[in-house]
């Protein structure tokens, strides 16, 4: 495999970056993580619009423009061969002394790695997927900023650790005033008399890509929407829960903890839309 590194192709064993390198010292670097269908990488300006988001954040100057990251990419994927890939973006802050300050670092490192996209289970999206609230809260919005999407993933790990421990697929977090936030790599939702109900943003979320677009079509299928303040209690009487990601995009959830659920006709609806939009 050939991964692209800073300025060029290199073989996977020679896409060495230093120890010095402050995304390695201290989570100190932002990514982002898309899928790229029968060759083209699927809402890839949102996609750029939030690494660039994520950048401005944490005072960071990506060493490439918007369509030179797309170039980057295409070039990547065509010296691979791959048409159906999962496609990570690392913008770290570079190599550089040890010590916090960011302007120790000269050069930021960039990385495109792009991995043939191996497809979930089947019975995942027929049957469901597990989920547990672990007891790791989501970091405080006002201490790290989940809008940057961040390197630094312990809090993400801790939880998921949890939810290996616990034998379910992915673990939902609660923020600090113990509302519904969001899972390791995904957002929730769930409904609820017929409402699509999902954490706002304002949770303390990363707003995802797939999120946004999954409101979208909700409300262009007229299933109402509402974003909120959601206690885990809330999922006991839902009628059908899943979540959201770029690579899972919409899938079904048939446990949170002790309780069993059932995929659901509005979950496969919205998830028919969705690879809609993804075959136009
Ligand atoms: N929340 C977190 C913490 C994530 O890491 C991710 C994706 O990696 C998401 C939500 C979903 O985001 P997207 O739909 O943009 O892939």
């Amino acid at each position: 495999m050939l991964v692209y590194l800073n300025n060029g192709l290199v073989p996977e064993d020679d896409a060495k970056v230093s120890v010095f390198d402050h995304g390695f010292l201290y989570g100190d670097g932002i990514y982002e993580t898309l899928r790229v269908y029968n060759g083209k990488a699927f809402m890839i300006n949102e996609h750029l619009n939030r690494l660039n988001r994520s950048a401005s954040l944490i005072g960071l100057t990506i060493p490439k423009t918007d369509e030179e990251i797309k170039k980057a990419l295409f070039l990547t994927l065509d010296a691979n061969g791959f048409k159906e890939a999962y496609v990570r973006i690392t913008v770290s802050r570079g190599a550089g002394p040890i010590g916090l300050d960011p302007a120790l670092c000269k050069e930021p490192t960039f990385v495109i790695i792009a991995n043939e996209f191996k497809s979930y289970p089947e019975k995942y999206y027929s049957e469901g997927v597990a989920i547990m609230i672990p007891e790791v809260r989501r970091n405080h919005r006002a201490a790290l900023n989940p809008q940057i999407k961040s390197q630094n993933f312990l809090n993400n790990i801790l939880a998921k650790i949890e939810a290996k421990n616990a034998g379910a697929y992915e673990a939902v977090m609660l923020n600090t005033d113990r509302f519904l936030a969001e899972g390791t790599i995904s957002n929730i939702f769930f409904i609820k008399d017929g409402v699509l109900c999902t954490p706002a943003v304002e949770c303390g979320i990363l707003d995802g890509i797939t999120r946004s677009l999954v409101i979208e079509l909700a409300l262009k299928a007229d299933v109402k929407v509402r974003e909120g303040f959601y206690r885990s209690e809330e999922l006991n009487t839902a009628s059908e829960i899943f979540l959201t990601n770029s690579t899972m995009e919409i899938m079904p959830v048939n446990r949170v903890n002790d309780s069993a659920f059932s995929p659901g006709a509005i979950t496969s609806k919205l998830h028919e839309a969705y690879k809609q939009v993804v075959s136009e």
